[in-house]
């Protein structure tokens, strides 16, 4: 049989054509789209030449360096890596003095967290993977409930795993709360969470103890876990006040995502966290298969883990205080500046990082619809905003608040300029 091997392998490389050779992706990794590239990389984006970029579109604080980590929190990067004790592998749901900080840190306002109900992940989306991929079932058609407006990493994770996802929708008008009339028509036999992202991105909404009581009484009422994703906790403004979802003593299981991307300021650590919020067992399995879940990359990066209790403990008062002094700031010059423009309605955030800015499409006859407008407000002013359609939501756009001030400036600036020369009575 092996006579003729090497004839036979001398023959292949004669006969090699590399163009009929190709190899099929996994249905899965198919599954698996970015709806945000989708949109963005679709659009033909020309700035004009002769006004600077201004990206009002990139969710990551860090981008124009006026945002930076708290100098504790370098530190406590820098003592682990120079002490050498963290180099190895942990725990995969991470190491204990880590997950106990990350307890204690949760631990205030009528929340009690303890260490064994916390898991570390590479990253909140790390966090959110797990939780959607343990709780919904592709396999038995299951559906899960994700917010319109919301971050589309939401449906990403669902449908890699064949879950389908449906829509509830937020009412602008209302601080962007849930309609939960709507909420509920969308529940089935098959609906096997319901995720709530507060404060939210893209609305910057904060909400209230009872809008937060309300939606978990129609999960009480349907035994529908909860995947909350309070990746923005506590970044809130002045007057507000953050609740989560753990503290209302619902009686509904809740996985809580979290971690120190946004609120630290360092979204490139990756270093997120789930708590297993659970008042009457519900979830002794799901504790259980998170567990396994956690070991498919054996837990996440532990030099952040090792720094993770000196982050939480010392970051002072005071670098979260002037975040959300800019974040405000930054807000109100927005609201204010857009208000001078025709044709557009920005609703003032209550927290998080974000805006969302409605477009009277109808008075802009010029344009074909949200998507084209975006481009045109790059071609032209240079400015480029996400349209709503990244966020499943058409005729708004979404505008980051984390930019220098007088950048936030001269783009509503430009916008007004833009609209007011297109806005059609
Ligand atoms: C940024 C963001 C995340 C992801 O956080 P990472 O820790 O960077 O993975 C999750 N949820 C929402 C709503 C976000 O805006």
């Amino acid at each position: 049989m092996y006579d003729n091997l090497e004839s036979n392998s001398t023959k292949y490389i004669i006969e090699r054509k590399p163009e009929i050779w190709k190899v099929e992706p996994s249905t899965a990794a198919k599954n698996c789209r970015n709806f945000i590239r989708e949109i963005v990389d679709n659009l033909d984006l020309k700035p004009n030449p002769e006004k600077p970029v201004i990206a009002l579109s990139i969710g990551d604080p860090t981008v124009y360096g006026n945002l930076k980590a708290s100098e504790e929190a370098i530190k406590a990067v820098q003592n682990v890596l120079e002490d050498g004790s963290f180099n190895g592998y942990t725990s995969s749901v991470g190491n204990q003095e880590a997950r106990e900080a990350v307890a204690e840190y949760l631990s205030h306002d009528g929340v009690e967290v303890n260490a064994n109900d916390v898991i570390l992940c590479s990253g909140c989306s790390s966090s959110l993977e797990h939780c959607i991929t343990v709780l919904a079932d592709g396999s038995k058609n299951q559906n899960i409930l994700i917010p319109r407006p919301g971050f589309p990493i939401y449906r990403t994770l669902a449908e890699h795993v064949g879950v389908e996802v449906r829509y509830y929708n937020l009412i602008p008008e209302n601080k962007w709360e849930a309609d939960l009339y709507h909420l509920e028509s969308q529940i089935d036999e098959n609906t096997a969470a319901i995720v709530i992202n507060n404060p939210s991105n893209p609305c910057g909404s904060n909400y209230s103890e009872e809008h937060l009581r309300n939606i978990l009484e129609i999960a009480y009422r349907y035994r529908i876990p909860v995947i909350a994703d309070e990746i923005y906790e506590n970044l809130v403004f002045p007057g507000e006040k953050f609740i989560s979802t753990a503290s209302l003593n619902s009686c509904v299981p809740i996985l809580i995502c979290g971690g120190i991307a946004k609120r630290f300021l360092v979204p490139g650590w990756r270093l997120g966290w789930i708590v297993v919020h659970d008042e009457i067992g519900a979830f002794d399995d799901v504790r259980k298969a998170l567990n396994c879940l956690s070991q498919r990359i054996i837990g996440s990066n532990t030099l952040i883990q090792g720094a993770l209790p000196a982050i939480l403990k010392s970051t002072p008062q005071s670098a979260f205080d002037s975040l959300i002094g800019t974040l405000l700031r930054n807000s109100q010059i927005a609201f204010e500046g857009l208000q001078q423009a025709k044709g557009l309605t920005p609703y003032m955030p209550q927290g998080a990082m974000y805006m969302l800015v409605e477009i009277d499409m109808e008075k802009f006859p010029n344009f074909k619809n949200g998507l084209d407008f975006a481009q045109k407000l790059m071609e032209e002013e240079s400015v480029f905003c996400l349209p709503g359609e990244c966020f499943a939501i058409s005729g708004f756009m979404r505008i980051v608040t984390t930019v220098p001030e007088d950048v936030i400036q001269e783009a509503c600036t430009r916008m007004a300029e833009f609209c007011n020369r297109y806005y059609v009575k």
